[in-house]
């Protein structure tokens, strides 16, 4: 299976692509998550992309374009969550997947007005170590500020202030909206509806992955171009 969860940010992508990868033993493959885990590590590549993550900008396609690459050169089934963000991205995706001959089973898209967005940003915790993700409100910890997972202190990152919100939303309308268009014409996006609850969406999620697994060669289909 391989999927791509496309959305605006806060609209759930990485708690829904976590629930898929360990429902179904499927690796997500998070930019987000590989930036900032190269950020920590200190690499020239990390500190660089940082300082395009605090101020709420897509990091450069030379960086994160290496980083998706590595990831899926040794596995042929993957969430990929965060990743494609923008054109060039999208159209790069598809020449990699063609060349290892990996067509995209769905592009799932998760469909959240704006105005609910932020609501989510400023609450979200996430975990530094497993990269766990909460809300203080719609899914908070069983135990205040802690994983659940791994009991380690829960952090805001530093991406979730109002400041670098805006201009993430900026961007993802900009840059990432267009990309709903460009695989709409393809025929594989797939849109859910993310103001439900995260056990609400999930439900959907399985039962689109459940259906797609049940009809694989009407699904799978390579991008075209
Ligand atoms: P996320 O964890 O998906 O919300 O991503 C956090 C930040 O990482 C984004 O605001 C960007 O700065 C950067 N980032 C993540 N994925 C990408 C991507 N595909 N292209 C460029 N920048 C990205």
């Amino acid at each position: 299976m391989r999927i791509v969860f496309l959305g605006p940010p806060g609209s759930g992508k990485g708690t829904q692509a976590q629930i898929v990868a360990k429902t179904r033993g499927i690796r997500q493959i998070s930019t987000g998550d590989l930036l900032r885990e190269a950020a920590d590590r200190g690499t020239p590549a990390g500190l660089k992309a940082r300082e395009y993550m605090e101020k709420g900008a897509l990091v450069p396609d030379s960086i994160v374009i290496g980083l998706v690459r590595e990831a899926i050169s040794d596995t042929d089934q993957f969430i990929l969550d965060g990743f494609p963000r923008n054109l060039e991205q999208a159209e790069t995706l598809d020449g990699v997947l063609k060349e290892m001959n990996l067509p995209l089973d769905a592009i799932i898209t998760i469909d959240v007005p704006l105005e609910k967005l932020v609501e989510r940003l400023s609450g979200r915790l996430t975990c530094p170590e497993c990269n766990a993700i909460y809300h203080t409100v719609y899914n908070p910890p069983r135990q205040k500020g802690l994983c659940d997972k791994c009991g380690k202190d829960l952090y805001q990152r530093a991406d979730d202030t109002p400041a670098a919100i805006t201009h993430r939303f900026e961007t993802y309308k900009k840059q990432t909206a267009p990309l709903i268009q460009y695989y709409n014409k393809k025929g594989t996006l797939i849109t859910v509806d993310g103001t439900k609850s995260i056990k609400e969406i999930s439900a959907d999620i399985r039962d689109i992955i459940t259906r797609i697994e049940k009809d694989h060669g009407v699904q799978r289909s390579y991008p075209s171009g």
